[in-house]
């Protein structure tokens, strides 16, 4: 059965027709919109109907004297006038309901979802047309994980009012502006911002952007998005109304590729020589760089600690580059702790809830999504994902990698065993079908692996096709096709019933949290050889900060970060690292 419109048993792609040039389907939303303002419609006449029936059973039937009627005719027509009006309001009650169950009905036949809006995550002031993702994707999704918390529904509104008085090139926005141009400053401003700057893979950029926005979130900021290269191209814009990207005239865009430690604005460097203002003091620089990128420093990661928050909540503007998932160590800043767990009471939805919030295919990317799906996809009984990434050694493929995948996925009875003496499965009948996306680089362990489940039928009867969208060979930046593939590649993997990721994968983390799956983990080979035990399940389907700080701000010691409160853990893949996990 299709699973792919999970609110209608009739799941025929065939009747979802209306596609637009990319092949993208159209807003079948309409459809829905048109019955209600019919059924609006026909209410509205009813009611119409009676009050004039009603009031013309009153004029006929004329003053009463004395309270009783004296002609016999008046009591005739007075009673049949109540009889017309009773029939009247049950046909008008029995049209209502007929239309309810037809609009229920229509709903059904065409796949509709119920909750495009992600049980109030997204907002509904947007022109669906403009971004059919973004209230398409719940008909190709899994349901969301968990129902967002209605604080956090109220604080991403309460984001989006803020852009309106905050977003560029408002009052606020040109005046703050004017702050940066002149430098130092002394007055608090009504607006604070903080920019991200594009940096590193498509994996890591949707992590940090994540990030940045709760960091955002958290400090009353808004966030600018330096659109970098294909930023634009990739993503539609997540905030109804104003753009969250970065006005191509803002002053420092030009100084952006020499931020690094030794920048004199950068706040670790600062710290280190003592160039920053502390709190007491009286002098605050209108802009800061700051450092989270993996190679960062001791003092670069006191951003971490809630005293030097309580310097940074003074600074305008933040320009931050990173490219680490930094949402677990925002939960041990104890100023952040109670509205954290406020805004996620369960913590392992972080980047599940942000993520399809924030992130959403343009209609380019879009198309090659669904294209994708429903041609190879859409029809298996069962999907699964399988996503291969190859640090250090160059792209493969590797023997050991091969041996791996196939140990992890037939250990954990993801994929059927083959029979290798036989040429034709024993049992007849229909058998369960299991379409397996492979993503990589490379194509070897896609061609292995198909031509396994080709040459030996499976010892389960099971059918199983195998399929890989691209074989890229090599990771490019700013190749704009390499990118796009790359980001519908990460939506198919979370469009899948399971899925199994690599070690260390960032590409594998994000589709993980967007489709809201507990991912089987390949653990990285060492020394060209396949693990014992090949891959573990995920803790949580959150992803791992890959460079935390192990420092206890208050006691200025080092300290394990990951064993001081039951929701922050290590990784399963990186054992340095850090992630959010519910506790059981
Ligand atoms: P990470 O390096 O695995 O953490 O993931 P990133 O996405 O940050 O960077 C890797 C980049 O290499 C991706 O953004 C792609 O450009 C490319 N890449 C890696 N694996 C694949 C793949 O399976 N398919 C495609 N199309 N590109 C890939």
């Amino acid at each position: 059965m299709l699973k792919r419109f999970k609110n209608g048993p009739d799941d025929d792609p065939e009747k979802l027709s209306d596609f637009d040039s990319h092949g993208v389907l159209r807003d079948t939303y309409s459809i829905c919109e048109l019955n209600s303002m019919r059924l609006m419609g026909v209410f509205v006449v009813c009611l119409m109907v009676l009050s004039v029936l009603f009031s013309v059973s009153l004029v006929l039937r004329g003053p009463p004297s004395n309270g009783v009627s004296e002609v016999p005719e008046a009591r005739v027509f007075e009673v049949k006038s109540s009889e017309v009006l009773a029939q009247v309001t049950f046909c008008c009650f029995f049209t209502f309901l007929k239309f309810i169950a037809s609009e229920e009905d229509a709903s059904m036949s065409v796949g509709l979802p119920k909750d495009k809006l992600l049980g109030g995550l997204l907002s509904a002031g947007f022109d669906e047309r403009s971004c059919l993702s973004r209230h398409q994707s719940v008909m190709y999704h899994k349901e969301l994980s968990d129902k967002p918390s209605s604080y956090l529904i109220s604080r991403l509104r309460k984001y989006e009012s803020l852009l309106i008085q905050c977003g560029p090139y408002s009052e606020s926005y040109n005046r703050t502006l004017e702050q940066l141009k002149s430098g130092n400053y002394n007055r608090p401003s009504d607006c604070n911002y903080v920019v991200w700057i594009s940096f590193s893979g498509l994996g890591n950029r949707i992590l940090t952007l994540a990030s940045a926005f709760l960091y955002a979130l958290l400090t009353n900021r808004v966030l600018l998005v330096d659109p970098g290269v294909d930023m634009a191209d990739l993503f539609c814009e997540p905030f109804p109304e104003i753009s969250w990207f970065l006005p191509p005239d803002f002053p420092l865009k030009n100084q952006f590729s020499d931020f690094n430690q030794e920048y004199p604005q950068c706040y670790g460097k600062m710290l280190k020589d003592n160039t920053a203002i502390n709190s007491t003091g009286s002098m605050v620089p209108s802009y800061v760089y700051l450092h989270l990128v993996h190679d960062y420093g001791d003092h670069d990661k006191l951003f971490f600690c809630d005293d030097d928050q309580s310097f940074l909540k003074k600074v305008p503007w933040l320009i931050m580059k990173t490219d680490n998932y930094f949402v677990p160590s925002l939960f041990l800043i104890p100023s952040f702790e109670q509205e954290l767990s406020n805004l996620f009471p369960k913590k392992e939805t972080v980047f599940h809830f942000l993520g399809r919030y924030l992130f959403h295919p343009t209609n380019r990317i879009w198309g090659l999504v669904i294209r994708y799906y429903q041609a190879y996809l859409a029809k298996a009984d069962e999907r699964i994902g399988i996503q291969i990434r190859v640090f250090d050694t160059g792209t493969g493929p590797f023997q050991h990698v091969l041996d791996q995948i196939l140990a992890c996925t037939l250990k954990e009875d993801l994929l059927p065993d083959i029979n290798r003496k036989q040429d034709i499965a024993r049992s007849s009948g229909k058998h369960k079908s299991k379409a397996v996306l492979m993503t990589s680089l490379s194509s070897g362990y896609f061609e292995r692996i198909r031509d396994m489940y080709w040459e030996h039928p499976t010892v389960t009867g099971e059918v199983v096709g195998i399929y890989q969208p691209s074989h890229e060979e090599f990771q490019q930046t700013e190749n704009q096709m390499h990118s796009q593939k790359a980001w519908a590649e990460i939506y198919l993997l979370s469009l899948t019933d399971a899925l199994v990721t690599s070690s260390w994968s960032t590409f594998g983390y994000v589709a993980q949290g967007l489709g809201g799956l507990k991912p089987w983990i390949l653990y990285k080979p060492e020394n060209q050889t396949a693990p014992e035990p090949p891959c573990r399940r995920a803790m949580s389907m959150e992803p791992c900060f890959h460079a935390p700080p192990f420092y206890d701000c208050k006691a200025r010691r080092g300290i394990d970060t990951g064993a001081l409160v039951p929701h922050v853990k290590h990784c399963e893949d990186m054992s340095w690292g850090l992630k959010l996990v519910d506790s059981y």
